[in-house]
């Protein structure tokens, strides 16, 4: 179900770091994002803005060959940002353990989340990132009550 949709135009990959870091004001765990786009949409550069928005100041690499990179941040556990980009089947959810990092109170985004199947935790938010001319369409949509509530605090 969706309770509310909210699109932005990002025209450089500075406005996608902006739009990541400017989350991270309000941004509230637990919570489970989902990132869609093509390859090269921007979806590694948001999470790299939202993690700069919340303080962490070294090197966010993308999670395409580790599965997942998880973040100490000062105000809250961790952020995990997973890429099941790289999954042969669904089942490489539950090999990998992945239901572990969900346990606490962590901001879980992941990117290529159909690769997971029915394993992946359901998501209270979406962020979809489309090509664009030489920018972005950006269409975030919440699917639970916390995200509408995080969203609106975020872009209201
Ligand atoms: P993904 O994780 O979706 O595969 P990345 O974030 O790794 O994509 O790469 C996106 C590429 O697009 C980067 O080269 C980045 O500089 C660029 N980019 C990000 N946002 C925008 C934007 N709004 N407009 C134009 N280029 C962008
Ligand atoms: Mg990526």
């Amino acid at each position: 179900m969706d309770l509310a949709t909210i699109t932005r135009f990002l025209p450089d990959e500075d406005a996608t770091l902006q739009l990541g870091e400017s989350w991270a004001a309000t941004v509230m765990p637990p919570l489970v994002v989902y990132l869609q786009g093509d390859l090269g949409a921007g979806k590694t550069t948001f999470t790299r803005g939202l993690l700069r928005g919340a303080g962490y100041k070294g090197a966010v690499k993308s999670p395409t060959y580790t599965i997942v990179e998880s973040y100490p941040l000062p105000r809250f556990t961790l952020l995990h940002h997973f890429d099941l980009y790289r999954f042969a089947s669904p089942e490489e959810w539950q090999d990998a353990g992945l239901d572990d990092l969900f346990a606490s109170n962590c901001l879980c985004l992941i990117e290529w989340p159909q690769q997971g199947g029915t394993f992946v935790p359901a998501a209270d938010l979406t962020v979809m990132l489309e090509h664009d001319g030489t920018g972005r369409k950006c269409t975030l949509t919440a699917h639970t009550e916390k995200g509408k509530k995080s969203l609106e605090t975020w872009l209201n």
